[in-house]
């Protein structure tokens, strides 16, 4: 597949040692221009002929080249934001740690990036002012806490993350250039990071979560070095901002291979640093493993059926076994169950946003599912059949089925939801009545707290 060894690059360092740039002419490969949406190729027409550079890169060169089709369009240029945004009307600089520029068409947004260039970490602020008008900034561990040094194309290439994500298509000339290795990668079917692991882990520790992550969904093996340095190198996630290990979370889960994805990150005992309270009970209980495959599986599932899927499920499948084992508690020391509901639900949730964020708009619907478990267990009377009707209800029944099929013992209550259901409304509220006598179960016995001592 790769025909033409244009140029060796100079080797004065080790990452640069890898660089070798390959060009695949357009007969051999299968990039079509018909598979890129008319955004991207407008936008890298539009460069092109302001005088820049300007190829496809990342994700869509990779799932393009798999035959795949990609879910957007990233486009990498030698303009910088601000010269970019001057050539489109539709377009604005995001982020700081990363600047990059988003151009709208329409509902798609292409994201425009800079290359990126290596850190000279001899320089000043103002000498790499001079430079290219940005600079980077690195923690005392590290950490890249800036990335904003313009360089060249190749130089973009070696600061990427993994090789199959450093392959560019130049949609002028029809050719894709591969500087380190990434079609051999695509064609083995390897995660292998760019660089020297540790050093590149250091400066991003995310870059690990990403390694899991497409491993699962391109279905690939990780490199040796790849993963060696995973465990010598996951402490380090603990630095990461819990606002960005939520947008890590959705990319983990929500994209088609959670299940998979939850494998590796088992594998790799990275779980810990997303969910340290679900990673421990998953050690501890094969229900709570069993309960998270379970609702991975499932999202998975209604993904591939193009169903909806909420990030609230998710999130309440993966506190849940946090939750119950403190509602146990909580109800067996003589709580009032929607009390115990309630604080089991609010310290599981205390407890996991100081490790990862959950937006107010996720974590209210899931404490609603989890509340609705008890509301659920009441099956008869008019009360009963109007949950049916309540917005939460679905989402609340199809938790109760999961934690049936993960071994729960609910008394057989997701088969009456789910015949209930299938009768036609007028019928309801016979079968609620029918469960009227079966429903009088025994008085929940409360403990008596002991008397205060006189
Ligand atoms: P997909 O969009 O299908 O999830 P992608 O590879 O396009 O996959 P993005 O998160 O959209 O992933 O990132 C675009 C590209 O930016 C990546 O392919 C990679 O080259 C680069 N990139 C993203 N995150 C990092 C990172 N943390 N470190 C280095 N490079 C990165
Ligand atoms: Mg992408």
């Amino acid at each position: 597949m790769i025909t033409s060894v244009v140029d060796l690059r100079p080797v004065e360092n080790p990452q640069q040692a890898l660089i070798r740039l390959d060009i695949i002419p357009r007969d051999q490969h299968c990039i079509s221009r018909k598979n890129i949406s008319d955004g991207a190729l407008k936008v890298m027409s539009r460069l092109r002929s302001g005088g820049f550079q300007a190829y496809l890169v990342g994700g869509a060169v990779r799932d393009l080249l798999l035959g795949g089709r990609p879910k957007d369009f990233d486009i990498a240029t030698d303009a910088t934001p601000e010269a970019v945004t001057a050539l489109f009307r539709n377009s604005r600089i995001i982020g700081r740690r990363f600047r990059i520029v988003h151009v709208r068409f329409g509902r798609e947004i292409i994201e425009v990036t800079t290359f990126r260039g290596h850190h000279d970490t001899k320089l000043n602020e103002s000498q790499q002012d001079e430079k290219g008008g940005n600079h980077s900034r690195q923690s005392a561990s590290g950490l890249l806490l800036r990335d904003n040094v313009y360089g060249t194309l190749e130089e973009d290439a070696a600061r990427r993350d993994l090789s199959v994500n450093a392959l560019y298509y130049d949609s002028g000339k029809f050719e894709v250039f591969d500087h380190l290795h990434g079609l051999k990668d695509l064609e083995n079917r390897t995660i292998c990071i760019i660089g020297i692991p540790e050093q590149r882990y250091t400066e991003d520790p995310v870059r690990m979560l990403r390694v899991v992550r497409f491993a699962a969904k391109l279905d690939f093996s990780i490199d040796q070095q790849t993963a060696e340095a995973i465990p010598r190198c996951a402490h380090l996630l603990a630095e990461i901002p819990a606002a960005r290990l939520f947008d890590e979370f959705l990319k983990l889960f929500l994209a088609g291979s959670a299940a998979k994805t939850l494998d590796n990150l088992l594998e790799y005992d990275l779980l810990r640093y997303l969910f340290p309270g679900t990673s421990q009970c998953i050690q501890q209980d094969d229900k709570a493993l069993t309960l998270v495959q379970a609702a991975m599986g499932n999202t998975d599932e209604r993904l591939a059926e193009g169903k909806h899927v909420t990030p609230a499920f998710i999130l309440a499948a993966l506190l849940w076994p946090i939750v119950s084992k403190q509602f146990e508690v909580l109800e067996s020391s003589g709580e009032a169950p929607m009390v115990a509901m309630h604080s089991a639900a609010h310290s599981a949730i205390t407890e996991a946003v100081k490790h990862i964020s959950i937006p107010r708009r996720f974590s209210q619907p899931m404490r609603e599912i989890w509340e609705f478990q008890l509301r659920l267990q009441r099956r008869s009377g008019r009360k009963a059949v109007e949950l049916i009707e309540h917005r939460r209800f679905r989402a609340a029944y199809d938790f109760l089925l999961l934690r049936e099929q993960a071994g729960e013992d609910t008394g057989e209550l997701g088969s009456w939801w789910t015949e209930i259901q299938e009768l036609p409304p007028e019928q309801r509220l016979e079968k609620a009545a029918s469960m009227e006598d079966n429903h009088k179960r025994p008085k929940r016995i409360r403990k008596r707290r002991p008397n205060p001592a006189p």
